[in-house]
């Protein structure tokens, strides 16, 4: 399939829609609609709605879950509270036309390899450092989805067999470490133990979130700060760095709200780079270019791919 085709967002809290063309390039701004805690079947008539104001085309969805090996069952959406959902054929049903489903970092990084920071490469390495960390790889111009789908599951490597529970229900995944919900926790638990010193102790305890105030202090010197950007760091960057040495991307993409938020841990990251990765392997390293886009853009060019799309 060669024409445009009908990107969505779909996450925690809202719908975005666009029509793109199949060079990745957006018609019009997305449609955004607030969806949290709406029903399964009101979001589908929203959808609905959206699709068909847009023109034909298959339609991909981007969407914050665990998918069924073939990708269309949604194995586990907690944004959502979405369990077990076959929405690919109620969807497909509700819409008139095939719907596929990707994991919203592998949107991205899909869409970011065909239309933003990795165009021109075939190969590409996503590394998303949010509220968890997402990592996805296009390998030979090809989304690298694996057996069962889940290929490069970054945040899901062992580092600390029996340690901190992982929101997959695993104990001592990296995830579990350095994600922004796990920060959180780990500040948390420093703070009821007594381990926050006295000016970041106030701070944190009427904080908005955890990251800002732990780079400042950081940057400031703060002992306690500088040493869990530093441990935090070499732990993404051993982890990112075996992947670019195992997968030799051409460019390696770092992004997500953690490293939005935290330039001089992006910079520790860096070194630790520098350290690690096989240097055949050493690559050039981008800020993801698209914004939130990426995800609508990754979706429809899955949609354009898939079979019957
Ligand atoms: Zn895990």
């Amino acid at each position: 399939m060669t024409g445009p085709a009908i990107g969505v967002d779909l996450g925690g809290s809202h719908l975005r829609v666009a029509r793109c063309a199949p060079d990745g390039t957006v018609e019009g701004a997305p449609t955004k609609d607030a969806i949290a805690g709406r029903s399964f079947e009101d979001i589908t008539a929203v959808l609905a709605h959206r699709v068909q104001a847009l023109g034909d085309g298959p339609v991909g969805v981007a969407c914050a879950a665990m998918l069924s090996p073939d990708g269309t069952v949604v194995k586990n959406a907690p944004n959502l509270g979405w369990r077990d959902l076959p929405v690919a054929a109620r969807w497909r049903a509700a819409l008139g036309r095939d719907v596929a489903l990707l994991n919203d970092v592998d949107a991205i990084c899909l869409g970011e390899a065909t239309a933003g920071a990795g165009r021109g490469h075939d190969d590409v390495l996503c590394v998303m450092w949010g509220s968890g960390l997402g990592t996805g790889a296009v390998c030979g111009g090809r989304l690298l989805r694996g057996a069962q789908g889940v290929a490069m599951e970054l945040g899901h490597v062992l580092v600390e067999p029996g340690g901190r529970t992982c929101g997959c229900g695993r104990q001592g995944c990296l995830e579990a470490y350095v994600g922004g919900h796990a920060l959180e926790a780990r500040v948390q638990d420093d703070l009821d133990a007594g381990r926050v010193p006295a000016p970041l102790r106030g701070a944190v305890g009427s904080r908005p979130w955890i990251v800002p105030l732990i780079e400042a202090a950081a940057e400031d010197r703060v002992g306690y700060a500088a040493s869990l950007w530093d441990e935090v760091a070499a732990r993404v960057g051993l982890a990112v760095a075996h992947a670019v040495t195992l997968l030799n991307p051409g460019v390696l993409l770092l992004g997500g709200g953690v490293l939005d938020h935290a330039p001089s841990l992006g910079r520790r990251l860096a070194t630790v780079l520098d350290e690690v990765v096989h240097p055949p392997a050493r690559c050039a390293r981008r800020a993801p270019a698209l914004g939130d886009r990426a995800g609508i853009i990754g979706a429809a060019v899955h949609a354009r791919s898939a079979p019957g799309g």
